[in-house]
């Protein structure tokens, strides 16, 4: 329905090098691993690969974060998802720019400058994952790999006209993903189109990204609890479940705020009318009204588990050492403070002190407690508008003085239970780099409100190119589709149709 219109003519060869958004590049790309002894026709199709720098490669790539801390870090390590997609034909071509740690919406917070999607004038690629964005859109790679902790992934790919996908937290492996916020991180993935992104995660036979447990990440859903959640979606593997008549969006009608720029909303309603005309879906207005708190509760929980992540980062345990710093006991803490003064930006010490704040003995309650109780919120909105269930949670228990006995209840409450959300995934277009700098952090985070609460709620969510009218011709947002947990099969399928 929106063909990938892009806004600009490709940038040249010379000028790709200027946009910023390669923070390492080997002369050749790395080359896979040997593959296993296989017949010729299910030897694995080979694609270039670019990684945003806080996933972790071996050397000669370093691993940077984008942050002078780890500047010339090289990991002893390779992560998972790298090693998984190298055995799959993956040739590295090269580590991204990004947000430093994934702080940030627009790829400006980076020891390596700014990234931009164009260069005159100098527009946000989004953030963070701004660099592995800016690769996908100038055809230098077929995938990038991105990490989606509030929004990385689907704000880029919106800005930029690609494809981003964040899966069901838990699903792909992260670890070799130097966390940020480890309840909400997950790896996410950009390219051109579905096709390569749902070969990959879903393939066909469980051969899928999605059925691989990895014991070394915590996070990894157990090989137990996938079984049951692919269970759970048997059966509602085909796109339009059988029927396409039967496939219902909602609407969150939370979503239309005032903020949401008038053009984006022409092109969300004209989509929505489009998927009812042609293909016959139904559109259903729902409510999340935790929505309006997400966005809050989200800056209180990110930053604080990104205060408690970045502590190591002491010049002594990891780090760049700042070797002037005094280092004698009794100047104290001098080489711990000049070390992380020195080698963390701006933003990253305004999470840090956010988070060390909202986690200290005098504001806990008010902040930290208050937002994983708004996120449980977020996440029942989400449980009473979909139709499936969400296989890792148990209905609740309620303790109801008018009824004699304790009676189960689940989530649901009206009869508008839909398959998929349809929202935009940022409020606005991307925005030209120079405007961005009287602005306020505050106003970055605002970006955020549509894409965070599917990260509150472990959902799977995908941005796709939505083309809107400009006064100068065609300008580009991103569709963003969410889904129940673990139903990612069947949000690639329809995201596919929708795209
Ligand atoms: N913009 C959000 C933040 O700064 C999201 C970042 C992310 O998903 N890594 O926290």
């Amino acid at each position: 329905l929106s063909p990938n219109l892009r806004r600009h003519v490709p940038p040249s060869s010379q000028q790709r090098r200027l946009l910023n958004h390669f923070i390492s590049r080997p002369e050749h790309p790395i080359e896979p691993p040997p593959p296993p002894p296989l017949p010729d026709s299910q030897a694995p199709q080979r694609f270039t690969l670019a990684v945003k720098d806080n996933i972790a490669t071996t050397s000669p790539l370093p691993t940077t974060c984008a942050s002078s801390i780890l500047a010339g870090y090289t990991s002893p390590l390779e992560a998972t998802i790298v090693t998984q997609l190298r055995t799959r034909g993956a040739l590295l071509s090269g580590k991204t720019n990004l947000d430093e740690f994934g702080m940030g919406s627009h790829s400006t917070h980076s020891a390596y400058g700014p990234v931009s999607q164009d260069l005159d004038p100098k527009t946000s690629a989004g953030g963070s994952s701004g660099g592995s964005a800016v690769a996908v859109a100038s055809g230098q790679v077929d995938l990038a790999l991105g990490t989606d902790t509030g929004g990385s992934v689907r704000l880029p790919a919106a800005y930029t006209g690609v494809v981003g996908y964040k899966p069901s937290y838990g699903m792909i492996s992260r670890y070799g993903v130097v966390p940020y916020a480890n309840s909400l991180d997950t790896v996410g993935f950009l390219s051109k189109s579905i096709s390569p992104i749902s070969n990959l995660v879903i393939g066909s036979e469980g051969r899928g990204l999605w059925a691989e447990h990895d014991p070394h990440d915590p996070t990894s859903l157990s090989p137990s609890a996938r079984k049951r959640c692919a269970a759970q979606r048997e059966g509602y593997r085909q796109p339009w479940h059988g029927s396409r008549n039967k496939i219902k969006f909602g609407i969150p009608l939370e979503y239309n705020m005032a903020e949401l720029d008038p053009r984006i909303r022409t092109a969300w309603a004209e989509t929505a009318a489009l998927l009812q005309d042609t293909f016959s879906a139904r559109i259903v207005p729902v409510s999340l009204p935790s929505t309006k708190h997400a966005l809050a509760a989200y800056y209180v929980i990110a930053p604080a588990e990104a205060s408690s992540n970045l502590a190591k980062y002491d010049g002594v345990r990891y780090g760049q050492r700042d070797e002037n710093a005094a280092t004698d006991a009794a100047a104290g803490g001098v080489l711990y403070a000049a070390t992380r003064g020195k080698g963390f930006g701006e933003e990253v010490k305004r999470r840090i002190l956010l988070g060390s704040y909202t986690l200290s003995s005098e504001a806990m309650d008010n902040y930290f407690i208050k937002a994983q109780k708004v996120r449980r919120l977020v996440r029942k909105d989400f449980n009473r508008v979909f139709a499936l269930e969400n296989p890792l949670h148990a209905p609740e228990t309620f303790e109801l003085s008018e009824l004699p006995e304790t009676v189960e209840m689940e989530d649901k409450w009206g009869p508008e239970e839909v398959d998929f959300l349809l929202c935009p995934t940022a409020p606005t277009l991307a925005p030209r780099l120079k405007d961005l700098e009287n602005k306020s952090p505050v106003d970055a985070y605002v970006n955020d409100v549509f894409t965070v609460p599917a990260s509150l709620a472990g959902l799977p969510a995908i941005s796709v190119p939505m083309p809107v009218a400009e006064a100068d011709g065609q300008g580009q947002a991103g569709l963003q589709l969410i889904g129940q947990y673990w139903d990612d099969a069947r949000l690639l399928a329809v995201a596919d149709v929708v795209a």
